[in-house]
C-alpha cells in the first residue's frame, strides 16, 4: 500500500511531504504515511503500530485523540468553523493565557508558530524603530526570510541566507552568534547598538536536539537588551506549556518583553499566539501602527482543542510525573550506553531529551553538529523496527506524553539496549 502512496505524493506534492523533516532525509529510509493515532500510539499505512516520542514535534502533550480535546472539538464543529468575529472562546482563550504567563499582559492570536515569531519580529521594530534582530545558530523560529539564516563569514554576525529565496535584505537584517557565548553576544550587541531592535532566543534550545542553556546566561541577554534598548523575546513555542503550566519565562530568573507561543496551545490544531506588556501589543493594529491580521485567526475549532487541551492540562498538573518518567528513561538509556561504551549524552529538561553520540552534551550548534548522526540513524532505524517513533532527525527533540507510562518506558529501554547491541 505505501509504495503506492509514495509514488502519488511525489507526484503532487514537492518531495512528497508538506513539511520538509517528515521526509526521513535525515535518516535515510522511506518515510511512513499516517494512519490514525489514539494515546500514545501512531499506527502507520503500512501496519505499524508505533510508541511516538515524536508526537507531532511537541504538541500532543496528552496523547493523541485524548477524548475530551475530541469531544470539545466535535462540539465545535457543530456552531460553525470560522466566523471573522469575535468569540468567547477566544477571550477566554487569552485570558488563560495571560493569566498563566507572568509576563503576558495581552495576547494576540494567529494560526502557527512561524507567524508568532513574524509578528513578535515586527513588533519589535515598529515598538523600538529600529531594524535589526540578533538570533542564535542552531535556534529555529519558523520559515520567516530573516530567520533562514546562518552565521555569515565576512562583516562579523551580519548573516547570510540559508535558503533559497531569502533575499540579502532579508538575511542581511538579522545578526546571528553561537549560542550559551556571552562574549560573543556581548560582542555584537555592543557593535549594533543603535540598530538592534530585539534578541530573540529558544530559552531551552529545543530545535538543534535539546541544547540547555548555561547557567545566567538568559540573564546576561536580559542585561543586554535592556542596556541597548532593544526587546527580549522568548521564542517558547516548543516550551509554552511543555515544562510548566504556563511559559518557561514563568520559571526562569530572565523575564522577556514578548513570548511567541504555538504547538501545545492549540492541542494539536494550527495555533500561534504573541504576547506581553501591554504597553508593547498596544503598538499592534488596530490600535497600533504594526500591522498585522489574519483570516482564520482565533479560529473557533483551534478554540476549542486548545482550550480542552490547556485546560486538562491544569487539571492533572502533569510536569512532576512527567519530568521523573523522563529522568528515569533517560538514566537508563545513559547507562546501558555507558555499559557498552558507546559515547552518548542525553540532555533532558521536563518532558523533552535528545540523544546525541557524542562524548558530552553540546553547548551550542557547531558542537551539536560534531556528533555521530550515521550512529543515530541506525539507532532510529533499530528503535523504528521495534514500534518505537523517535523524531526523524538527530537535531529534533524527543517529547513524552502523560501516556507514556514507565511500563511503556521499560520497553524502550530493553529496545535501546537491543539497539546498542546491534550497532
Ligand atoms: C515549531 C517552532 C516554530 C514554528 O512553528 P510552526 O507552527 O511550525 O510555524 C517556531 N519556533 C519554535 C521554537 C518552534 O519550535
Amino acid at each position: 500500500m505505501t509504495p503506492d502512496l509514495r509514488s502519488r505524493a511525489n507526484a503532487v506534492i514537492p518531495g512528497g511531504v508538506n513539511s520538509p523533516a517528515r521526509a526521513f532525509k535525515s535518516v535515510g529510509g522511506n518515510p511512513l504515511f499516517a494512519e490514525r493515532a489514539e494515546g500514545p500510539y501512531l499506527y502507520t499505512r503500512d501496519g505499524r503500530k508505533l510508541l511516538d516520542f515524536c508526537l507531532s514535534f511537541g504538541p500532543m502533550i496528552l496523547g493523541h485523540a485524548d477524548p475530551d480535546v475530541v469531544s470539545a472539538l466535535r462540539e465545535a464543529a457543530g456552531r460553525g468553523t470560522s466566523y471573522a468575529m469575535t468569540t468567547e472562546a477566544e477571550i477566554e482563550m487569552a485570558e488563560l493565557l495571560t493569566d498563566s504567563i507572568e509576563v503576558m499582559d495581552k495576547v494576540r492570536l494567529v494560526n502557527s508558530g512561524t507567524e508568532a515569531v513574524m509578528t513578535a519580529l515586527r513588533l519589535a521594530r515598529g515598538y523600538t524603530g529600529r531594524e535589526k534582530i540578533l538570533k542564535f545558530s542552531g535556534c529555529y523560529h519558523g520559515h520567516i526570510d530573516s530567520m533562514l539564516v546562518q552565521a555569515g563569514s565576512g562583516v562579523a554576525g551580519i548573516a547570510s541566507a540559508s535558503s533559497a529565496g531569502v533575499t540579502s535584505d532579508a538575511a542581511g537584517s538579522t545578526l546571528v552568534a553561537p549560542f550559551n557565548d556571552v562574549e560573543a553576544v556581548e560582542t555584537l550587541v555592543r557593535a549594533h547598538a543603535g540598530e538592534l531592535a530585539a534578541i530573540v532566543v529558544e530559552p531551552i534550545a529545543a530545535n538543534m536536539g535539546l541544547v540547555l542553556p548555561e547557567p545566567k546566561y538568559l540573564l546576561r541577554l536580559r542585561e543586554l537588551a535592556t542596556e541597548v534598548g532593544a526587546l527580549l523575546i522568548f521564542d517558547e513555542v516548543i516550551t509554552g506549556f511543555r515544562l510548566t503550566f504556563g511559559a518557561f519565562a514563568n520559571l526562569c530568573c530572565a523575564k522577556p518583553d514578548l513570548v511567541t507561543l504555538g504547538k501545545i496551545i492549540g492541542g494539536g490544531l494550527p495555533i500561534g499566539a504573541v504576547g506581553g506588556r501591554a504597553e508593547v501589543m498596544n503598538h499592534l493594529a488596530p490600535d497600533g501602527p504594526v500591522y498585522q491580521a489574519g483570516t482564520l485567526s482565533g479560529n473557533p475549532l483551534c478554540m476549542a482543542a486548545g482550550l480542552a487541551n490547556l485546560r486538562k492540562l491544569r487539571e492533572l498538573d502533569p510536569y512532576e510525573t512527567l519530568a521523573a518518567r523522563t529522568r528515569r528513561l533517560t538514566d537508563g538509556m545513559k547507562a546501558a550506553a555507558d555499559e557498552k561504551g558507546f559515547p552518548v549524552a542525553i540532555p533532558r529538561d521536563g518532558s523533552m531529551f535528545s540523544l546525541f553520540f557524542r562524548a558530552s552534551e553540546p553547548r551550542n550548534f557547531a558542537e551539536v553538529q560534531n556528533s555521530d548522526t550515521e550512529r543515530f540513524a541506525k539507532v532510529f532505524h533499530s528503535l523504528l523496527d521495534a514500534g518505537i517513533y523517535l523524531p526523524p532527525s538527530p537535531f529534533e527533540t524527543s517529547f513524552l506524553s502523560i501516556l507514556h507510562s514507565d511500563e511503556r518506558l521499560d520497553e524502550v529501554l530493553t529496545a535501546w539496549t537491543a539497539a546498542l547491541h546491534n550497532l
